[in-house]
């Protein structure tokens, strides 16, 4: 990475560039992502914490190449991270183990320029919180203020007010307040602020996390595939006979931290669930509490890793519906906020993280809208909401249908096309989209009638951006984007 001082942005490159206080509330991977894109972009950024950063959740997260790549882009030491480079698929049958299917994943950077990882989310968090606050690398490094409880936000004047009684001014205010801020009303900050009422509802599956070490695993003798670079399942279908195993029944192990813990996922009906508190609980739930229902007939390899697992933590799952807007005045939520969604795409992390990219794009020297932040807004969400809830949607329809879930491989332009005509979300538009030209060719519909020097007008922007219409054409099976008027 290079020096601060050589590696700013020069932001005279483009006179209409003005340098912008950004407020960030909440330092979760989407937060520091945001923090990190506008670093770059020239900005100056304080990341708001509620807390101090010692809660991050000890759970594996997996990054598809449309995350990994703006991980690349921001000079992200990836390394650092310790990945786990996904290989391989694996379907095993619920009670007894046996592989049902198994799936390669080596043409995967081949087929769409850039890795599958595994990262444990501890190790996610750090590094991009040491890449926004460090003095190295492009930009000047954000700064983090912890415990710092966001209680209010005002949209048009740029004010946010903490519990605390500290009030802070700032040019964008960026709410990456977290999925659990949206369940309770009592809690919503920064999208109550801007007027959004969410509306979610308990899913019928919930889950439990839990992590067993490989120490653990090569200590006691438990299966050593466990800690193989690869996905596996177990259920997820419905079992055989009328009152057969339900489909919420779904376990999903992944090795991460370089391979050291191998991470759980546990799926069930939520009607099981004995822990109905909201968000994360910071007390180790028993074993017995995963092993209920159908778990009694779980293949005894994998139940032997249960039993020896530590950190077991209830998630409790909800259906949301898209949100009507993401924005107002200058402030704008990102990531859970935004588009909190089912697990079963593994995308909500890399949405949050497109976000941000989206953010830094639109914000960067390349554009006018640091002299107009709502028109920049505006145009961050006509950009990032439809495939935002594209993705939204095909989680929630994964958790009822696993034909729903994305595949890894890329589909025949003859599969894609009938993808898309049955609205279903594929692989190729995941990982082949191309978001720089994406908003360049929706400012240039935006703005076809200016010239170049001129400085943008609001309304004529607000009033263009509710007409662009949005192509979606699919061109040698992979979509592509375009904006017209
Ligand atoms: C079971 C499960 C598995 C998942 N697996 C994957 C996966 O494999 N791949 C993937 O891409 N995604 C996955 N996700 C989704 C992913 O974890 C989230 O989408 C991602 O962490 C969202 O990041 P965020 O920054 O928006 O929110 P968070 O990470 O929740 O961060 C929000 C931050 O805001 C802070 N905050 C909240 N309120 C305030 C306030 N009032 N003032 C100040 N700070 C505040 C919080 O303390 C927190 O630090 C999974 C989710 C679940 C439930």
């Amino acid at each position: 990475m290079s020096s601060a001082t050589s590696a700013t942005p020069n932001p005279n490159s483009n006179s209409d560039f003005k340098q912008l206080q950004v407020a960030i509330i909440g330092g979760g991977l989407g937060g520091l992502s945001a923090a990190i894109a506008f670093r770059r972009a020239g900005h100056l950024v304080n990341i708001y914490e509620r807390r101090n950063f010692n809660v991050e959740v000890g759970a594996s997260i997996s990054c598809a190449a449309n995350g990994t790549r703006w991980l690349r882009e921001w000079d992200v030491d990836i390394p650092d991270m310790k990945p786990v480079v996904l290989m391989k698929l694996v379907m095993r049958e619920w009670t007894t183990g046996q592989i049902l299917n198994e799936y390669s994943l080596e043409n995967y950077v081949e087929e769409w320029g850039d890795y599958c990882y595994m990262f444990h989310r501890q190790d996610m968090h750090a590094t991009l919180l040491k890449t926004a606050i460090s003095t190295e690398g492009v930009g000047t490094p954000a700064k983090v203020v912890i415990d710092h409880i966001c209680e209010s936000v005002d949209p048009d004047n740029g004010i946010v007010t903490f519990k605390n009684g500290v009030t802070v001014h700032a040019d964008l205010i960026i709410g990456a307040d977290g999925i659990r801020a949206s369940i309770t009303p009592s809690q919503s900050i920064v999208r109550g602020q801007i007027s959004v009422r969410p509306d979610a509802k308990s899913a019928p599956q919930t889950c439990y996390r839990c992590n067993v070490r490989r120490e653990d695993i090569d200590r006691l003798g438990l299966v050593k595939y466990s800690y193989d670079p690869a996905i596996q399942f177990w259920g997820g279908i419905q079992g055989p006979g009328v009152d057969g195993r339900s489909k919420f029944y779904k376990i999903v192990m992944t090795p991460c931290s370089g391979g050291d813990i191998v991470s759980f996922y546990c799926f069930m009906p939520t009607e099981l669930t004995k822990n109905h508190q909201e968000g994360f609980v910071f007390e180790e739930v028993p074993v017995s509490e995963i092993l209920a229902g159908k778990y009694s007939e779980l293949d005894p390899d994998c139940v032997d890793l249960l039993k020896n697992s530590v950190d077991r933590m209830p998630w409790r799952l909800y259906l949301h519906q898209p949100y009507s807007h993401w924005f107002k005045g200058n402030t704008c939520i990102l990531g859970d906020a935004a588009h909190p969604m089912m697990p079963h795409q593994s995308q909500g992390a890399c949405q949050a993280i497109e976000d941000a990219a989206a953010l830094g794009i639109i914000f960067s020297n390349k554009y006018k809208f640091t002299r107009d932040v709502a028109a920049g807004l505006e145009l961050y969400q006509a950009i990032r909401k439809p495939r935002a809830t594209r993705v939204q949607a095909a989680s929630a329809r994964a958790m009822e249908n696993l034909n729903e879930r994305i595949g890894f491989t890329s589909l025949t332009p003859h599969d894609a096309t009938l993808a898309a005509a049955e609205g279903k979300l594929t692989v190729n538009e995941m990982n082949t989209y191309d978001m720089h030209g994406h908003i360049a060719a929706s400012v240039k519909a935006l703005y076809k009638d200016q010239t170049e020097n001129e400085l943008m007008d609001k309304a004529v922007c607000v009033e263009r951006l509710n007409s662009v219409r949005l192509g979606i054409s699919i061109e040698q099976g992979s979509l592509q984007y375009s904006a017209k008027l």
